[in-house]
């Protein structure tokens, strides 16, 4: 299966991608992780993403859709993916479906996870993340580490991320709605969107995009 999940920043993406992931054996390909991971070895790529990441903005789309591609034709992807946070405006969403049908395949399914705004910024303000590992999520309220600090999953330090600061965030969720929003009513047209309320526990919200993924799009 192929499958874009879309969401504001906090919807639990990363944490839903990665459970429907294992789920379905396909892989999890997170733009904002592989950005992460150039940061974090220095990269030029990294370099230039961190600066646009810090203040909120996307970073341009023809690096960003490069790197997507690449990921998208590793050979563990030959039969599937979950894009998470890619696309994020109609260019990448029309890149995308450009790449898709040179190889003559298509989307299957594009999961929307709708949270209220309140509760974005209450998620996000908290939200703590693994150094070893981003799949590795906390949050000082709603789901708080054993010792403060420290992972309860593999011991590495937990941080959080530049970007979640207060006044990023807004920057972020202002971004979402001018760029990310559209694409929704772009794969609308195709007849591929299910909207997924993304309140509730991690396993209720899991439970809510397999039913979504076994019954097609509601075409909504
Ligand atoms: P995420 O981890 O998905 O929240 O992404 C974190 C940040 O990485 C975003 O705020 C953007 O600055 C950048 N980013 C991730 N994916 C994309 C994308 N598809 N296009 C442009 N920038 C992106």
């Amino acid at each position: 299966m192929r499958i874009v999940l879309v969401g504001p920043p906090g919807a639990g993406k990363g944490t839903q991608a990665t459970r429907l992931a294992e789920k379905l054996r396909i892989p999890h390909i997170s733009t904002g992780d592989l950005f992460r991971a150039n940061i974090s070895q220095q990269t030029e790529l990294g370099k230039l993403a961190k600066s646009y990441m810090d203040a909120g903005n996307l970073v341009p789309d023809e690096v960003t859709i490069a790197m997507a591609k690449d990921r998208m034709q590793q050979p563990d992807a030959e039969n599937g993916f979950l894009l998470d946070g890619f696309p994020r405006n109609v260019s990448q969403a029309e890149a995308l479906d450009e790449l898709l049908q040179g190889e003559s395949m298509k989307l299957d399914a594009v999961l929307d996870l709708e949270v209220p705004e309140d509760e974005v910024v209450k998620r996000i303000a908290g939200r703590r993340i693994c150094r070893n590992d981003s799949s590795h999520v906390f949050h000082v309220t709603y789901k708080p580490a054993a010792k403060e600090g420290v992972c309860d999953v593999c011991g590495g330090e937990l941080y959080q991320r530049d970007d979640d600061s207060e006044d990023t965030v807004r920057k972020r969720l202002e971004v979402y709605h001018t760029q990310t929003e559209p694409i929704i009513d772009y794969y609308k047209t195709q007849g591929l969107v299910t909207t997924i309320p993304a309140l509730g526990s991690v396993d209720e919200v899991t439970t809510r995009a397999l039913e979504a993924l076994k019954g097609g799009s509601d075409g909504a």
